[in-house]
């Protein structure tokens, strides 16, 4: 049978019906945001956050993100700071700031709620067509298909779909599959019960087929070989960076941090011990004393080294040095950055970080004290 078979197709969309939601409606997570009835705002939240991430890492940030902005109005009202410091650890923080500019327009234009119509959601800040539908149909119950990393895969396994899942022509496919599959009448329960079955049975490795209620009707359980959909190009071997910090210390014992622009390049908004990527020929010191240098202005003193964090974001892998330095010359300057403050290791938690950088904070808390200059100059 071809993925594409009409009889298939037909049994398929019987099988959603008379087994997928059935199933659901006995297995689903009680999921906090999955409160009936369904806030639209909470339902925006948690399909932002559930984006590139695990539903057990999403619920403490979703229940803490609730309870602080509980409300687009609170959301769109809060500094951009705070936002950050409840997304820190999260990852992709351009979808806080997103979520920010998008609640400051419903406050604009919709009295403070999303709009129940999904050409409009369509037009907020970060809303790309999965969120779209996903909102559009869990919140308002629009019949419209959502297609995430988990429904792409139950889908790409039913048919034994042929062809690179990266490819715009297969994931055309995959979208008009789960179209003609959504139950008209429960668009949103359809699109959960994906997911679910995604996240609970048909994992990426050894989905659990004897537990799955369309495992009669799938093809790629049926070749015996499940795990070889979706197709998916190699992964290649992730780059990696060498990169140096500073901790400065002035005279008072505390030390200088840096704001990435809001606006461009990834952790964007976020708060670091500045530094950059070393170059090839650079040592240690001098990549630290060049990048401050360019980006804030400073000459430095480079001293001895604090610590070494390793950290895996998707696109690469990054091995921070971070030294203890002083400033010999000049007074910070943006020239690369958003802004700058003084702060005491104390004051750390008002600020967010990267994950990375908390690896610089918790090696500066375990020593004997806090930092001071006189020990390393
Ligand atoms: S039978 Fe197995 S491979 Fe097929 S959809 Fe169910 S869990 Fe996935």
């Amino acid at each position: 049978m071809s993925p594409t078979q009409p009889d298939h197709l037909a049994a398929l969309r019987l099988a959603v019906r008379r087994r997928l939601l059935p199933w659901f409606a006995r297995h689903a997570r009680d999921l906090p945001w999955r409160q009936e009835p369904r806030d639209p705002y909470a339902v925006w939240i948690s399909e932002i956050m559930l984006q590139q991430t695990r539903v057990d890492t999403v619920i403490p940030y979703f229940q803490r993100f609730m309870k602080r902005f509980p409300t687009p109005a609170h959301l769109a009202a809060a500094p951009m700071r705070d936002v950050l410091k409840h997304w820190e650890g999260l990852g992709y923080y351009a979808r806080a700031h997103r979520l920010h500019q998008a609640a400051q327009v419903l406050v604009r234009d919709y009295q403070g709620r999303l709009p129940d119509d999904p050409a409009l959601l369509a037009k907020l800040p970060g809303l790309g067509p999965y969120a779209t539908a996903a909102i559009a149909s869990l919140a308002f119950g629009h019949p419209r298909a959502a297609l995430d990393g988990n429904i792409m895969r139950v889908l790409a396994r039913l048919t034994a779909l042929p062809g690179d899942i990266t490819r715009s022509a297969t994931r055309r496919k995959l979208q008009h599959l789960a179209d003609t599959l959504l139950a008209p009448k429960h668009p949103g329960a359809t699109n959960e019960a994906w997911m679910e079955l995604g996240a609970l049975v048909c994992t990426p490795r050894n989905p659990r087929c004897s537990a799955c209620p369309l495992a009669r009707l799938c093809k790629a359980r049926a070749a015996g070989r499940p795990e070889a959909f979706p197709q998916k190009p190699k992964k290649k071997k992730l780059p990696h960076k060498v990169v140096g910090a500073a901790v400065i210390l002035n005279r008072s014992n505390q030390i200088l941090i840096a704001q990435r622009h809001p606006d461009k390049g990834m952790l964007n908004g976020l708060w670091e011990f500045p530094g950059g990527k070393r170059r090839d020929t650079e040592t240690m010191a001098g990549c630290i004393a060049r990048e401050l240098r360019e980006e804030m202005g400073l000459t430095l003193e480079v001293g001895p080294r604090l610590v070494i964090v390793h950290h895996a974001y998707s696109h690469f892998t990054i091995e921070l040095h971070a030294h203890f330095a002083r400033i010999l010359k000049g007074r910070p300057l943006h020239l690369d950055c958003a802004d700058h403050a003084w702060v005491t290791p104390d004051q750390f938690d008002a600020y967010p970080f990267s994950k990375a950088d908390h690896g610089i904070i918790n090696a500066m808390r375990a020593l004997p004290r806090p930092p001071r200059q006189r020990d390393y100059f």
